[in-house]
């Protein structure tokens, strides 16, 4: 039986720090402290799950951004800034909103542009990275793993009144994906032939049920994407060849990624 516990306790840790970074560690504080706390009955479990979320709170929100800034040059994007916000709150309660301090200047500066152009459009970012570490992948994106990486979600338009929507048809942010039309270059296609099966996986675990409310905004993502590649600090992004040429967009730091990563279509990578 305690071999059993401490298995579970191990499993935690792993899963609170693959997922969250910091959470492992809030769970060994956490599981030190409880001992020294006196029973109270029933109260105990409550208790205890109380303790756990002020560890993790005061870790995350109070010493891990003055830690993340002294020793890694990174920040934690704005959660409630008007025009840079993140799409889903799990991202910044999970600690995957960090980045360098020189892209978080870039990104919120392109925001605001994009606001004074297109107003009450707000820049929505997706997974970015850890706070800590130079080589700690943000799961399942391998590469967000230096705060020189994020993620932003595309814009859309109500598909009947053609209007500016905010939000997203995904629920994960991930996964619905503006698939090539007849005539467009089919890289989701050729890479699953070449035996990529993860590339188009993400699109068939995630519901699609609210693809049809949501009609991608080609003129707000566009002018998205020029002010990225017009900051000098910018040097790649990644969306799918297909768009890439509906947009009508140019610049070579605009790239594809390869068939070893996963599609671009339901969102833009954007890195230093
Ligand atoms: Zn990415």
């Amino acid at each position: 039986m305690r071999v059993f516990r401490v298995i579970t306790h191990i499993l935690i840790i792993l899963l609170l720090t693959v997922t969250t970074q910091v959470g492992g560690l809030a769970y060994i504080l956490y599981l030190w402290l409880k001992r020294r706390i006196p029973t109270l009955g029933w109260k105990r479990k409550l208790l205890n799950f109380g303790l756990f979320i002020c560890l993790y709170s005061i870790l995350s929100f109070v010493i891990v951004p003055v830690v993340a800034s002294k020793f890694y040059h990174r920040k934690a994007l704005p959660i409630t800034h008007e025009a840079l916000q993140p799409l889903r709150m799990y991202t910044y309660v999970m600690n995957r909103h960090y980045v360098d301090e020189d892209l978080y200047e870039v990104l919120l500066n392109s925001a605001e542009k994009l606001q004074n152009e297109f107003p009450e459009t707000t820049m929505y970012y997706l997974d970015a990275c850890f706070p800590l570490g130079a080589k700690f992948p943000l799961l399942p994106h391998w590469s967000h793993n230096d705060g020189q990486k994020v993620d932003l979600a595309f814009y859309y338009v109500d598909p009947i009144t053609k209007k500016d929507k905010n939000g997203s048809p995904s629920w994960l942010g991930y996964g619905v994906c503006e698939s090539p039309k007849i005539g467009e270059k089919h890289m989701p296609d050729y890479c699953e032939k070449k035996g990529c099966f993860q590339y188009s996986l993400l699109e068939k675990l995630v519901p699609q049920y609210k693809k049809d409310d949501y009609e991608f905004d080609a003129t707000r993502t566009k002018r998205l994407i020029q002010l990225l590649t017009a900051a000098t600090k910018i040097k790649k992004i990644f969306i799918e060849p297909h768009l890439k040429k509906r947009m009508n967009l140019t610049n070579s730091k605009i790239r594809f990624h390869g068939c070893h990563a996963v599609r671009h279509d339901d969102h833009i990578h954007v890195q230093l």
